[in-house]
């Protein structure tokens, strides 16, 4: 397994982290638990070999299967607006690297992640299980979220969406909250999306992202 020979986190990787997190600060992460996680878990783990040594760029990169592992502002802005406390449940819509996934178990959160690309699936699994992070995995189309484990406190949904799915808006539990980026193909819309009662929404924006697609189904 290729991802073994890089998983060293030397100084070096320490130091560009904290570097990647000052950047962050600069750029507007005020969240200093959310910063915290970033500088913790080593982003070089969840990129290919040949992107290892641009891991700290606030940068997303390809992950294969035609995925990226989100830009670290995209990654800690999202986590912010998700406004994550200690043991909530979480369920995150596309685990594509699992490094998202990380920040978030590393946040104290309980989470279900699900993929629909087998490879990526696999790798995440892989991956996330050496360095000790034992989420719930899911490989299955978001779109459905997962009924059985419902309500979730928090939904993150990491592509983006044509629009914002009613199933998941029904596993949402009285006072949670989905973080979920909503628009075309090329530009999507941050929203956030707060369960004020069974039938009441509040959403609001927080600007535009380009994240890849929110497909239906599952990759075979
Ligand atoms: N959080 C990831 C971001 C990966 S990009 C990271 O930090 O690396 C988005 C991922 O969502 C891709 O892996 C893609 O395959 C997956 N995806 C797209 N549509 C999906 C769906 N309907 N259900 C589950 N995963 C989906």
């Amino acid at each position: 397994m290729h991802a073994k020979i890089f998983m060293t986190d030397s100084f070096i990787h320490k130091g560009l982290r904290k570097k990647l997190v000052d950047g962050l600060r600069a750029k507007g992460i005020d969240n200093e638990t959310v910063l915290a996680a970033i500088e913790k878990v080593p982003r070089h783990f969840f990129v290919d070999s040949s992107f290892a040594r641009h891991a700290y760029e606030d940068k997303p990169f390809s992950i294969g299967a035609g995925q990226t592992i989100s830009q670290p502002f995209t990654v800690a802005f999202q986590t912010q607006l998700l406004d994550l406390k200690r043991f909530e449940k979480v369920l995150e819509i596309g685990t594509g690297s699992g490094y998202q996934t990380a920040i978030l178990i590393e946040l104290g959160a309980k989470v279900y992640t699900i993929e629909r690309q087998r490879e990526l699936f696999a790798k995440a699994q892989t991956i996330l299980t050496e360095m000790n992070y034992s989420p719930y995995f899911f490989l299955g189309d978001g779109y459905e979220g997962k009924p059985t484990f419902a309500p979730f406190d928090k939904i993150l949904v990491t592509a983006g969406a044509k629009n914002i799915p009613q199933k998941l808006l029904e596993q949402l539990a009285v006072g949670g909250k989905m973080v979920i980026p909503v628009g075309n193909l090329e530009i999507q819309e941050m929203i956030v999306v707060n369960k004020i009662s069974e039938e009441k929404y509040k959403t609001a924006k927080y600007g535009e992202f380009s994240f890849v697609p929110m497909l239906q189904g599952i990759e075979k």
